[in-house]
């Protein structure tokens, strides 16, 4: 543990070194700030995030750090090695977005282009000290508002965090570019009793919501509320809050569905309810969903609504989908 948190400060220590740098390069570069200014990031929020700029040289950054023989800058994921040795910036012609864990301890960047290019966004590799599927973007920053809001919303993309905040709702937070996991859900519970996943209004979003809906499952307990605001085609949080302000947005969020409504709407519309065979298709498609869940009383409530949606009796269905008698923790 001790040794894990020496790790953790090495680490961090030379990615604050190339965050101060990234931060004063964005001072200097026109076409990024003109960038963020087009899409409505002022200099505060800017600054609230720490927003930089990885600029085109090669070795910019490379040249800054400590010693140039030294693993970290490698190791931390912020320099490539190349196959001949050579030495050169992982981020370039990026906005920077620093990453950092819970306790605020900086241990990763995104990295968005501004002009064409692929990817259009680039993470830190993972590190021992960075994963993608355990941490959350903004968790840090949004820590005050999730317990001032009594809320955190979890949406895919930085953007979406940014441009939330700017229009003052700070208690945003991202997946990075992963879908939803346990551990994930873990840390959105120990931040908040309440939960809203908020993805981007197209297919790919609706996907990612019903994967973090089965990542939650496990989790779910009576005292808790999880639920899934599905915004307008094509809209993700930042574009919709852009166009219709952040009013409609909390609006949204009063009004988002909540996990067994979704649960259950889905269900229905994947199967034919009208034809016995598809609810009994239905039925077996819910028993893993089910049996994922704590005992309790919103197990109990599914339980009877699918029954309902199935035209089964409530005793027909436990017969179906035994369901193991252990509360949550
Ligand atoms: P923007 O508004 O800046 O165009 P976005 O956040 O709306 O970006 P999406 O395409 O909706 O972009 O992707 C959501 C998130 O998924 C991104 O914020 C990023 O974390 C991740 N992501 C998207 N594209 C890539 C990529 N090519 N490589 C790695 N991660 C990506
Ligand atoms: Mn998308
Ligand atoms: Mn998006
Ligand atoms: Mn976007």
């Amino acid at each position: 543990r001790q040794q894990r948190e020496a790790l953790v400060s090495r680490h961090s220590q030379v990615l604050e070194t190339a965050n101060t740098w990234y931060r004063q390069q964005l001072r200097t570069a026109d076409a990024a700030i003109a960038y963020l200014k087009k899409r409505g990031v002022s200099g505060e929020i800017a600054a609230r995030f720490g927003l930089g700029w990885a600029g085109g040289d090669r070795q910019g950054l490379s040249a800054v750090l400590p010693s140039y023989d030294d693993p970290l800058p490698v190791e931390a994921g912020l320099v490539i090695l190349s196959e001949d040795g050579r030495r050169y910036d992982r981020f370039r012609e990026r906005v920077t977005f620093p990453i950092r864990n819970a306790r605020g301890h900086l241990i990763g960047f995104g990295g968005r282009i501004i002009g064409k290019g692929e990817p259009k966004y680039l993470n830190s590799p993972e590190t021992p000290i960075f994963s993608k599927g355990s941490e959350l973007y903004g968790l840090w920053e949004a820590r005050q508002a999730i317990r001032k809001e009594g809320l955190v919303v979890v949406v895919e993309g930085y953007m979406d965090v940014v441009a939330l905040a700017q229009s003052g709702i700070e208690c945003a937070v991202a997946t990075l570019g992963t879908a939803t996991t346990a551990v994930h859900v873990q840390k959105l519970l120990r931040a908040s009793d309440s939960v809203v996943f908020s993805f981007d209004g197209d297919k790919a979003g609706r996907k990612a919501a019903w994967r973090a809906l089965e990542a939650c499952l496990p989790l779910l307990r009576d005292d808790i509320s999880i639920r899934f605001l599905f915004l307008p085609d094509d809209h993700d949080p930042d574009s919709f809050v852009r166009e219709y302000g952040a009013d409609s947005f909390r609006k949204a969020l009063r009004e988002a569905m909540s996990l067994s409504q979704f649960l259950l709407a889905e269900l229905a519309a994947n199967h034919q309810m009208e034809e016995a065979e598809g609810r009994a298709r239905c039925v077996h498609d819910a028993r893993p969903l089910l049996q994922a869940m704590p005992a309790g009383a919103l197990r109990m409530q599914v339980q009877r609504e699918l029954a309902q949606l199935t035209r089964l009796t409530p005793e027909e269905l436990g017969q179906l989908i035994p369901l193991q008698d252990v509360p949550s923790g």
